[in-house]
């Protein structure tokens, strides 16, 4: 059984209980990130922790972040769990209380965290690409703070596995924004990295940041803009990142096949560059 970590304490997983009138379970007023975990060690750690303070701030909760905490209860789970490939999941809620919109200036946020065994290393979509469909983006207007409100990549998700795919990008105004829960680049026929930029239209992705530093080192044109799905299907390569799969090829979109239908090379280098780069700086 797992130990985790609920508001200062680290205890069995089914001793661990949330109210019933927690905010998060109520009104989805909560953020979250998802760091993961290689070798025991944490990847991104100042990233994740630095969005973290700005999903708090946009989402009006008032937790006292402070990384090397954060850090240290992290280690402690990892070590807990021995956990050695993974990740570990941090959720923050606005707290619990009576149910009312507007929350009292006095309540305590709730802070929750736990590990998850995952390979990320070797799975099996890096050796055979997955395939996407797209959806209609229908969330909320700021996906650039990472919220707990996710009921439209759940049921996206959904969507794909329905139609034999892994995941879904998502459409608005007739530009890919996104994946479901990760960034979508795809690498044109003339070798250059094309993503959409930051705003509010996506989340800012921490392995987007460190991608695109390795993608630049490998000399790769970078242009940050909306991109098409006629794009896409004209593209060399495409892929997705996140900080659960670090870099995954995507072989097929709407059933058209990129890249013959396998994963593209540069697609697999910058994946093994940005690897030895994270392996190389663990917290
Ligand atoms: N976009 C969305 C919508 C996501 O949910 C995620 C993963 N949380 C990402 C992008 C990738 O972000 P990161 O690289 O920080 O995991």
């Amino acid at each position: 059984m797992r130990t985790v970590y609920i508001n200062g304490k680290f205890v069995p997983e089914n001793e661990a209980k949330i109210s019933i009138f927690d905010r998060s379970f109520l009104f989805s007023h909560g953020v979250y990130e998802v760091t993961s975990v290689l070798n025991g060690g944490l990847i991104d750690h100042q990233g994740h922790v630095r969005r973290l303070s700005r999903s708090l701030a946009n989402a009006q909760i008032p937790f006292e972040l402070i990384s090397d905490d954060i850090l240290k209860v992290q280690k402690r789970l990892i070590e807990l769990n021995q956990l050695q490939e993974g990740l570990i999941y941090l959720q923050v809620s606005r707290g619990a209380e009576d149910r009312d919109f507007i929350p009292s200036e006095s309540l305590k946020p709730t802070i929750i965290m736990f590990t998850q065994e995952k390979a990320l290393l070797n799975p099996p979509q890096v050796v055979d690409g997955i395939k996407v469909i797209s959806v209609d983006d229908i969330r909320w207007r700021r996906r650039d703070v990472k919220a707990v409100g996710l009921l439209a990549p759940v049921l996206a998700k959904e969507e794909a596995r329905c139609k034999g795919a892994q995941d879904a990008w998502m459409i608005e105004d007739g530009y890919i924004t996104e994946g479901t829960s990760n960034n979508a680049y795809i690498l044109t026929k003339e070798n250059t990295i094309v993503t959409r930029q930051l705003s509010h239209d996506i989340l800012h992705g921490i392995t987007r940041e460190a991608i695109l530093a390795v993608a630049m080192a490998m000399d790769l044109t970078i242009e940050e803009r909306p991109f098409t799905l006629e794009e896409a299907y004209d593209a060399r390569e495409a892929f997705i990142t996140s900080a659960s799969t670090f870099v995954w090829p995507v072989v097929e979109i709407n059933n058209q096949e990129i890249a013959q239908g396998r994963p593209g090379a540069i697609t697999l280098e910058i994946r093994k560059k940005y690897i030895d780069r994270a392996l190389a700086n663990l917290a």
